[in-house]
């Protein structure tokens, strides 16, 4: 297990308080990194990657970064195209070290694309970010979470559930080999329309009406090109130090909420923890069915 001062990433204002509720400090979060770095590497591994950097504390002004920040000495960029057509440099998190060197810049989030930087027209994912509204409680949640793993599995799509450490929960499909965006796209669409047409009281699947009272918003819209989603294991800039925290199906209903693991609990799961709970994710070979 890869620890900070092996990493020989020099943490800045060591003591500077980034957690103020719990007293959380940079070193703490680098060390948490550090802990839960083998597991936390494969998912940003590859991709270029936006961090959400608070260099003051999560409390004070944090900005999403996705280009390569002047001073960064390990972290590997990637040049990629933009949506207009000019390119630019992504930030490309692989190693131990630079994820270590992005924390002492202050990051607190990792938020991957769905495409790997070698190959960034064609998802490795299908995300279904199940976004929560005013009073839904966290059975609803779950049922609403177990609903679109249904329907996938239906059309013979194996998913894997993460809590968001926010307010809701991920469900992600793996595509293997991976899947062109402009497919993946109107399918993550058709499916969050179907799920809503077949249970109104319950999903809503229009942007418009994400902040509806007792609904769940699927926001298919993470499934584009340069959208990301939170990495598995990745602390969230939010009360408490929450992570985001892959589960096995039958743990969900349990876990109670979305950021029912925080920093330390993370930490006690990772180390106890005797295989992956989404333990077949990489012998997954799939693809999308054509949807009617
Ligand atoms: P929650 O469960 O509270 O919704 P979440 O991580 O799913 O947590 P969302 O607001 O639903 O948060 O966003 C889904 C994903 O979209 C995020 O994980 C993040 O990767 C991406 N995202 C959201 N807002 C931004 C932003 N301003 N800039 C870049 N990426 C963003
Ligand atoms: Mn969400
Ligand atoms: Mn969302």
């Amino acid at each position: 297990m890869a620890r900070t001062e092996d990493a020989k990433v020099r943490i800045t204002h060591p003591e500077r308080v980034i957690y103020p509720e719990k007293g959380i400090t940079k070193q703490q979060v680098a060390d948490y990194y550090a802990a839960v770095m083998d597991a936390f590497l494969p998912g940003v591994t590859g991709r270029p990657t936006s961090v959400l950097r608070c260099p003051e504390g999560r409390g004070s002004a944090c900005f999403f970064q996705k280009h390569e920040i002047a001073g960064l000495k390990r972290v590997a960029t990637v040049p990629m195209e933009e949506v207009s057509g000019a390119r630019d440099e992504y930030l490309c998190p692989d190693s131990p070290d630079a994820v270590l060197e992005l924390v002492q810049f202050g990051s607190l989030e990792f938020h991957p694309w769905g495409a790997l930087a070698r190959d960034p027209g064609h998802a490795t994912f299908v995300v279904f970010d199940l976004d929560p509204g005013p009073n839904v409680t966290w059975t609803d949640v779950v049922a609403g979470a177990r609903a679109v793993r249904k329907v996938l599995a239906g059309m013979g799509l194996m998913s894997f559930v993460r809590l968001t450490g926010g307010k809701g929960v991920h469900v992600v499909a793996p595509l293997c080999p991976p899947c062109p965006w402009d497919a993946v796209k109107p399918f993550a669409q058709g499916i969050a329309r179907s799920l809503a047409a077949q249970w109104p009281d319950r999903f809503v699947a229009v942007a418009s009406k994400r902040e509806r009272a007792g609904m769940i918003f699927i926001d298919y819209l993470r499934n584009s090109r340069g959208a990301t989603s939170v990495a598995s294991y990745s602390l969230r800039a939010r009360e408490g130090a929450p992570v985001a925290m892959p589960l096995r199906w039958d743990e969900l209903g349990r876990a109670g909420a979305a950021s029912a693991f925080d920093m330390s609990k993370s930490m006690r799961r990772l180390a106890r923890q005797r295989s992956h709970p989404w333990e077949g994710w990489d012998d997954v070979r799939q693809g999308l069915p054509p949807i009617a």
